[in-house]
């Protein structure tokens, strides 16, 4: 009984990741379908260290990951040395450009700067697995999916925050001791 009783309090990857119930949807990427000066919006409004790449926001099926820094290099490389990269050329994640109309303008392949295969979790994954996969895999995030679709993300320090909970510390006396 008493067993029972603590596997149904165990805290569950979905109850650590972002985006909470009540937040804004996590912050994606898509694999061909934004323009420079979307994804250049995206960096400007938020400070996440990456983005995962999804097919398409209706599908959220993940694609990869991209960090933050790298985004932000290769946009402002392309815009000053690749001829024709304007604030509406489409980037693209995939291997080949996706079709578009005649007059676009050209389109930016970023697909050497997506890592293919970040580490994903689903969102039933026990914490206490979470934490054994960062702390042995040195990682700086997972990605939590169901299904196979992309529902959030735990960084290394959501990790930390919620083992220094589970100790009932300061969050901080953990982060920086
Ligand atoms: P850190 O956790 O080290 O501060 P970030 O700045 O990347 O790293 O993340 C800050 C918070 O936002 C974390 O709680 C994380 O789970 C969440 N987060 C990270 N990336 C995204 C994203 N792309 N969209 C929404 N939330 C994110």
């Amino acid at each position: 009984l008493e067993a029972k009783e603590e596997f149904s309090h165990k805290t569950l990857a979905m109850d650590v990741m972002r985006p909470r119930r009540s937040d804004p949807p996590l912050t994606v990427l898509t694999q061909d379908s934004m323009a420079v000066e979307d994804a250049e919006a995206l960096v400007a409004e938020t400070t996440y260290s990456g983005y995962p790449v999804v097919v398409s926001r209706e599908s959220q099926r993940l694609v990869g990951f991209v960090l933050r820094r790298d985004l932000i290099i290769s946009i402002e490389t392309a815009r000053k040395k690749q001829d024709g990269i304007v604030s509406t050329s489409i980037i693209y994640f995939t291997d080949h450009s996706p079709p578009l109309p005649p007059s676009s303008p050209s389109s930016l392949k970023l697909r050497n700067i997506l890592d293919l295969s970040p580490f994903t979790v689903t969102d039933q994954t026990p914490m206490e697995i979470v934490v054994d996969i960062f702390r042995k895999l040195g990682l700086r995030q997972v990605l939590v999916t169901h299904n196979g679709k992309l529902l959030g993300i735990i960084t290394k320090k959501d990790v930390l925050k919620h083992i220094a909970q589970m100790a009932n510390q300061d969050p901080d006396s953990i982060l920086f001791n």
